[in-house]
């Protein structure tokens, strides 16, 4: 089908035809028949990178009756950068249509600037939720005549707080607008606004539900925690022409991954929330026009940056919200290209990958980090292939040339070769020379976590203390957590003890003789997607403990670091109550532009 056989428009499809769009892609061919045809509501699950703005922006562009000068169409998305693009694409298609005025709204930039365009008037408004709410209770917005209604990857936006603005706005708008859903993911909050605010919506699914593109290649490597570092470098100089994000889960990690790549003499830098609005522009920038190889990012400030040919995805650590894994993995293998989507786990973690394969209906392959023998192949030849592939200016060098084959006249070719190599090449065998296999002995690794586990010994009365990652945060209440237990133990009757809940996690007293069974039966499973780690609350402690004596090198002291960061999480987490409340306004606060 052509985009005028779907009911394009000649004014769209002249802008469109400009933009390069040649055929419509899925997204497209589902979407703008039904909404070029019909008024309704609509559900589309579609991935980022599918064409979806074309898909919701094409028909709001056309559906408006440009005879008033009211706003009709408002498209709400989770982030600065995404507002800004979804403005912009629309601004394009809506070229040769003056009277589409497209105006973005969004935090992190001046108010004033964008109360002045809004006075122009806009045909629609593209916002983050937080600014559009300022400008709404500020009445600098007029939502009363809006007719099209769209959330954008309204997964994250729940994901990133903004539930209460998104039920406000809404309800600034009439009851009879349609209102178009796009989000990757349908977890039950977007189900919630979905049923609470459209009408007999039709459903479409882009690609299986929840799942990763089919353009994505998905792979672990297993390695010891405090290895991921160096298979984070194996990765890169196994790949030298890497284009690649590297999800970390905190602003610190990020930080300090990037700091120690840059460190490493790698072309990378951090996108995290610490960094400035301007900051954050400029890395993106140079990201985007190749002047970076490697991005390193936390989930939020990765959100919105629009780059389509990216090689690999490498999950530094799993994000603790399993479905985050699809917009990670989902940022490569976009628009026709391939990607690989690869996560470093150690043994632990291992049970996450069996949880994100039921999400995305796919097998993650289980690949041999590089050793540093396959790396320095890998890079022999890549500079071979350079030297193929150069341009010589003939004419500028060839003087300096005949000088030069005289003076190594007394060398044959293979010599001359060697030479050459080895200029660029030496620094990789030095390094590589006599390095670690950092493949885990599953075996021994395995025989070491059992070993762990069976010191869970019951105390003078029989009880065991075991630790739980689950607190008032994950909305569990005692009885709750004994259900848990109860039900994931196979109603054993386990004979349960104090309880005590904290923020973020919880301490439980069990029948010591189950203890084993109890963390057994919790391995793998998962509460409200959340995956759940349940220890002895005594071995947890001496584990951190040693573990921390134990790492000294350099290339550990990120995972150090991290352990200590996470340590300091569980200790001062009681504390640290009405700082996460704040967090939480904060976050929501700057939410689009964190
Ligand atoms: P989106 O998912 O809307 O961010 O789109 C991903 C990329 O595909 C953007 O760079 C769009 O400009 C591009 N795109 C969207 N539709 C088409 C099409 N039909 N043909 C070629 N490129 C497209």
């Amino acid at each position: 089908m052509t985009f005028s056989e779907l009911g394009v428009g000649a004014k769209v499809l002249q802008a469109i035809t400009e933009l390069g769009f040649e055929r419509p892609m899925p997204v497209q061919e589902v979407v703008l028949p039904i909404l070029l045809n019909e008024e309704t509501d609509l559900i589309a699950l579609a991935q980022t990178g599918t064409g979806k703005t074309a898909a919701f922006g094409i028909p709001t562009i056309q559906n408006l009756d440009y005879t008033n000068p009211y706003t009709e169409a408002v498209i709400l998305s989770p982030t600065r950068e995404l507002c800004v693009q979804i403005a912009n694409d629309l601004t394009n298609y809506a070229k040769y249509i003056p009277s589409c005025t497209v105006v973005p709204v969004y935090g992190g930039a001046s108010i004033e600037v964008q109360k002045k365009a809004l006075k122009k008037g806009a045909k629609i408004i593209v916002a983050t939720p937080g600014r559009i709410n300022d400008l709404l209770r500020r009445k600098y917005v007029d939502l009363s005549h809006v007719r099209w209604a769209v959330l954008d990857e309204a997964d994250e936006m729940l994901d990133m707080g903004f539930k209460d603005d998104l039920d406000f706005i809404l309800g600034q708008t009439p009851e009879d607008k349609h209102t178009l859903l796009f989000s990757a993911t349908m977890p039950d909050e977007v189900a919630r606004i979905a049923s609470n605010y459209m009408h007999n919506p039709k459903e479409v699914t882009i690609g299986v539900r929840n799942s990763g593109s089919a353009n994505v290649r998905h792979c672990y490597y297993l390695v010891q925690a405090k290895d991921r570092y160096l298979a984070l470098k194996r990765i890169a100089d196994y790949y030298p022409s890497i284009y690649a994000i590297i999800f970390c889960r905190t602003r610190s990690e990020t930080q300090e991954v990037a700091s120690a790549l840059i460190r490493d003499g790698y072309n990378a830098d951090a996108l995290h929330g610490d960094l400035s609005q301007a900051q954050r522009d400029h890395v993106m920038e140079r990201f985007r026009c190749r002047n970076l190889q490697m991005l390193v990012a936390t989930d939020v400030a990765a959100r919105g940056l629009d780059v389509s040919n990216l090689t690999h995805v490498i999950n530094y650590n799993l994000p603790d919200e399993i479905e985050q894994y699809t917009h990670r993995s989902g940022r490569t293998g976009r628009a026709d290209k391939t990607g690989i989507s690869i996560a470093i786990v150690n043994l632990r973690e291992r049970h996450k990958i069996k949880a994100i394969e039921k999400i995305i209906k796919k097998k993650f392959e289980q690949v041999p980090v590089p050793t540093g023998m396959d790396v320095c192949e890998k890079q022999f030849y890549n500079l071979i292939a350079k030297v193929e592939r150069v341009e010589v200016n003939y004419d500028e060098i060839s003087k300096f040339v005949s000088e030069v084959v005289k003076r190594l006249e007394w060398m044959d070719k293979k010599e001359l070769i060697s030479r050459f190599v080895s200029l660029e090449f030496n620094r990789f065998l030095e390094y590589y020379r006599n390095s670690p296999d950092l493949n885990v002995a599953e075996k021994e690794e395995k025989a070491k976590i059992e070993k762990k586990k069976s010191k869970v010994q019951p105390n003078d009365v029989g009880m065991a203390r075991l630790f739980f990652n689950l607190g008032y945060d994950d909305k569990i209440l005692p009885q709750r957590l004994i259900g848990l237990i109860n039900d994931t133990c196979n109603n054993k009757d386990i004979k349960i003890g104090k309880i005590d809940i904290m923020e973020r996690f919880s301490y439980v007293d069990v029948d010591g003789m189950y203890a084993n069974d109890i963390i057994e039966a919790f391995h793998g499973e998962t509460y409200r997607r959340k995956s759940l780690i349940v220890e002895a609350a005594n071995a947890k402690k001496a584990g951190n403990d040693k573990k921390s004596r134990r790492r000294s090198s350099k290339d550990n002291d990120i995972d150090k670091k991290t352990a200590k960061e996470s340590r300091g999480n569980r200790k001062g987490d009681k504390k640290s109550k009405g700082n996460n409340t704040s967090d939480k306004k904060k976050k929501r606060k700057r939410g689009q532009y964190r």
